[in-house]
Formats: C-alpha cells, structure tokens, sequence
C-alpha cells in the first residue's frame, strides 16, 4: 500500500532519469501502492533530481509520489543535514545510522568485527546514536531501527532493554519507524526491526511505515503485503505517509 524507502540511484550506479523514474513507479502500480517515497542516499546528493521525478509523476495521478532522502546520521553533522534539508520541500525525511565511531558496521568486508567485537557493546553504542538521530529533530522516521543485527550477531541483553531509549526518544518527538523489508535478503534473514520490537512498538502507540529499501525498480514493494498482515496481527490498524512532512494515514483494513 505504501513503500516510503526506495533508491532511485541504487549504489549510484543508476542515474535519476526519466526512463529509471518511470521503472519504479510503473512497478508500485503494478504492485497496487498507493504511495511511494524516493530515499536516495545524502552521500549521492549530486545525482539526485526531484523536479524531474516530480515531473514524470505527472503520469500517474493514482499514486502520491513522495520526496525524501535518507541522511547518514553522525552525531557531529546536525548542521550538514539541516541544510540539506533546507533545499527542497520535502515530503519526509529517513535518518539511519549505518556508522558509529568511525566503523560502517553493515556492508559485507566488516562481517567478520561482528563475531569479534563484544556484541552487546555494539548494541548499546548503536542504539545510543540512534537514540541521537531521534532526539535531533531532523527526521520523520528512523530507517530499520534493529540495522545493526544484520550479520546476524545477537546481544546478550534483552532487545527491548537496549532500545529502550531509543524508543522513548521516537515516541517523545512524535517520529514514526519503518518496517524494512529489506533485512530478510542480508545474512539475518529477517525484516527490520524483529517482531518483538515491532510489538513493543505498537504498545507505546509508535506509527509505523514500510519501505522495502529497493535499490532497484523490481524490487519496490517487496514483501509489504506480508509486513501489512504480521502488522495487523499485532493490532495496528494504519500505517503513515508523510506529505510535507505532515503525516497521512492508511489503514490496513
Ligand atoms: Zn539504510
Ligand atoms: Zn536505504
């Protein structure tokens, strides 16, 4: 119904033109999405072209085309992603954390730091930054909040200890989390975040959204109904959209 993280440029490997524009939102029509957010990456903020995307959504007046970026949160560049926010009328903003303390801790070359560093330590520090990004103001979501499971290392301490505060920072500053699909194709093998989170999630009255964190149009959509399903098990009645940063609801029903 909605797929709020998709990355038009991919790994920069693909360019924001009207042919690749078209490609992702010929496949969230196909797929039945009523909405879709484009979350290229900051670090390819050179590449991006949201009035060209604006424009080929012309095209398709039953789908709520939405503009974001993903930012890379660092505690220390507040200032960096203010102004990239100031330059275009966003319709949401995702902050992720794939990075602490000078270690990119989820691409492949740094799988191996996960069995040999102490998990439970790189939990706690993970969630603190993330805890940071929420309080910072800058975001309306916070992109797979359990990231850092995605080799598969799992922490000794209880998962809802550990992001605790992390939560309270989301639900105090009225921020809404993804269900990311995306975790199922890494070597953890499971949507972000886990169900008990997402559980503990609906108990403090956190909205969701989905994102499928496409990096290629074939991609958008990916494993949405599913996430619309185990969420309405767990008692969630709508999920949210943004436009302009205002939030828009669907329900599940
Ligand atoms: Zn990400
Ligand atoms: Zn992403």
């Amino acid at each position: 119904m909605l797929d709020l993280h998709v990355h038009l440029l991919g790994h920069n490997d693909r360019e924001a033109n009207r042919e690749n524009i078209r490609a992702f939102l010929d496949e969230a029509t196909r797929r039945g999405l009523k909405e879709i957010g484009f979350a290229d990456h900051d670090y390819y903020w050179d590449q991006m072209n949201f009035p060209l995307i604006l424009e080929v959504a012309r095209d398709y007046p039953n789908l709520a085309v939405r503009i974001g970026f993903e930012a890379e949160y660092r505690p220390h560049e507040e200032e960096r992603i203010k102004n990239l926010i100031n330059q275009f009328p966003f319709d949401f903003v995702i902050g992720s954390v794939h990075e602490f303390d000078g270690w990119i801790f989820d691409i492949p070359e740094e799988e191996h730091m996960h069995r040999k560093k102490d998990v439970d330590d790189f939990y706690a520090r993970y969630f603190e930054v993330v805890t940071l990004a929420a309080k910072s103001g800058l975001f309306t979501t916070i992109g797979h909040l359990d990231l850092i499971k995605v080799f598969g290392a799992r922490p000794g301490k209880d998962i809802l200890t550990l992001a605790d505060e992390a939560l309270t920072a989301v639900a105090e500053q009225g921020l809404v989390l993804e269900v990311n699909t995306n975790g199922r194709y890494k070597p953890v093998q499971e949507f972000y975040p886990e169900r008990r989170l997402m559980e503990e999630i609906q108990r403090r009255g956190i909205g969701f959204t989905l994102g499928s964190d496409a990096h290629c149009a074939e991609n958008v959509g990916r494993d949405l109904d599913e996430v619309s399903l185990l969420l309405r098990q767990i008692g969630v009645q709508s999920v949210v959209g943004f436009a302009k940063f205002d939030k828009v609801s669907y329900s599940l029903d």
